[in-house]
């Protein structure tokens, strides 16, 4: 096996020096303190795996399965080691000798193949279980099926969020006009938070930028990559950089820092592809988060909101984008608001894309500690710059009379001084 990536070994896993100064950033590590969930055991895992030391057990296995791919370790780490993209082979490397159960599979076959083959598609499954949902269906199945169900069933059906979709036309521009863009709505979440996509045309229409959004692309193939499906994310890739490619050099923009950090990232993950290489290259040159975009502008007046605000940075903007500067930029251009440090702001919230879903405990006690610190701290507003980060923390949140909102949202509230999505809380 050959990974020519620089900071990588011989057995393209990276040259950790134990120094542990990782293990103090990791969640995992933090509610499970063993060497074997922590960055540096991991690490040692990996290597194991690749130079044949170690079997490729289920439980070694279920140790990598419990990272949360938050990237925390690679901004603490002094050797600058790449742990994402170890981990990313890693998963990859495991699905042959170890592949999922054949339940896992013809669901991921079903959901993460056939279901993101197209919008249509997409939008047929989300919309069933929504549904599902709004007859009352799962509260009848877990009733009469209570003692039946696995409890993992019965809590995963609660954690499945309600739809907001479909994402309205984009709105008329305010003249003058500034500039164009190309946005990407994201998949899931131009469903679940339709009103967010929403917001972000309302906010761009109001600045005088001209928004596309090119309807071919289904998936930026972030979701295939966490889980080591690297064939099924390089397709979503490829058929991504084509859909954008009409739109020429303008910015691609995107409201979500999973689809951010793996949009950046397609020349590594299509990098050895020479039909694809230099078009990923030109395609993730022209991406931006939202909050990057709007940072690096002048924006039109916003109007004033008296909110107490804390600001949460998703570990894909913050770690693996290195973006924390330019969402408190934005927040600061807005009259009237207090932008109050969050505690602990830069750990992840336990969300991670599917693995709220997949490892549902581990999952929701680092999203206690989260809401505890939120809690404590009691704005009136939290925010957040990630589709997946603003469910979990909504869910944590319902109850406690804190709003959770996407940051767009919130510039949404302040030009029009109404909500234009609901925040929970
Ligand atoms: S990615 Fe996050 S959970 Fe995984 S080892 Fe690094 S800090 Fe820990
Ligand atoms: S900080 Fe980096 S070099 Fe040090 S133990 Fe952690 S992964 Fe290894």
């Amino acid at each position: 096996m050959t990974h020519p990536v620089a900071g990588l070994d011989r057995f393209g896993h990276p040259s950790c020096v134990l120094c542990g100064l990782c293990l103090a950033h990791c969640p995992t590590y933090r509610e499970f303190p063993l060497e074997v969930a922590s960055p540096r055991g991991r690490l040692a895992l990996m290597r194991g795996l690749a130079s044949g030391h170690l079997e490729p057990t289920r439980q070694l296995s279920d140790y990598l399965a419990l990272c949360l791919a938050c990237r925390a370790c690679e901004t603490a780490c002094p050797a600058n080691l790449p742990y994402g993209l170890a981990l990313e082979r890693a998963r990859a490397d495991l699905r042959t000798p170890r592949p999922p159960s054949w339940m896992a599979r013809l669901i991921e076959r079903f959901t993460l193949g056939w279901a993101f083959e197209s919008r249509a598609r997409l939008g047929l499954l989300v919309g069933t279980m929504d549904l599902y949902h709004r007859l009352g269906l799962s509260t009848l199945v877990e009733r009469l099926f209570a003692s039946m169900l696995p409890p993992r069933l019965r809590t995963l059906s609660r954690l499945l969020p309600r739809c907001e979709g479909p994402r309205p036309p984009a709105p008329p521009l305010v003249p003058p006009e500034t500039g164009t863009v190309a946005f990407m709505p994201g998949c899931v979440a131009d469903h679940y938070l339709a009103r967010t996509n929403q917001a972000t045309l309302l906010v761009l229409a109001r600045n005088g930028v001209r928004t596309v959004v090119p309807e071919e692309a289904v998936c930026c193939g972030a979701l295939h990559q966490h889980r080591g499906l690297l064939d099924l994310a390089r397709e979503h890739a490829r058929r991504t950089i084509a859909a954008f490619e009409p739109s020429g050099d303008v910015a691609v923009v995107t409201n979500s820092a999973g689809c951010g950090a793996t949009l950046k990232e397609y020349p590594r993950l299509l990098g050895g592809d020479p039909a694809w290489e230099e078009r990923a290259r030109r395609f993730s040159a022209r991406v931006r988060d939202l909050t990057e975009f709007l940072a690096g502008r002048e924006l039109r007046p916003l109007g004033p909101l008296p909110y107490r605000v804390a600001y949460d940075d998703p570990c894909h903007l913050l770690h693996a984008q290195g973006i924390g500067a330019a969402p408190r930029e934005v927040l600061a251009r807005v009259p009237g608001l207090t932008l109050v440090p969050l505690p602990e702001s830069d750990w992840c919230c336990g969300s991670a894309g599917l693995y709220s879903l997949t490892q549902i405990e581990m999952s929701q006690s680092i999203l206690a500690r989260k809401v505890e610190n939120i809690v404590q701290l009691g704005p009136d507003v939290v925010l957040t710059a990630n589709p997946g980060c603003l469910l979990h923390l909504r869910m944590g949140l319902a109850g406690h009379g804190i709003r959770a909102m996407h940051l767009v949202d919130l510039l949404a509230e302040s030009y029009w001084q109404r909500p234009v999505a609901t925040g929970g809380g």
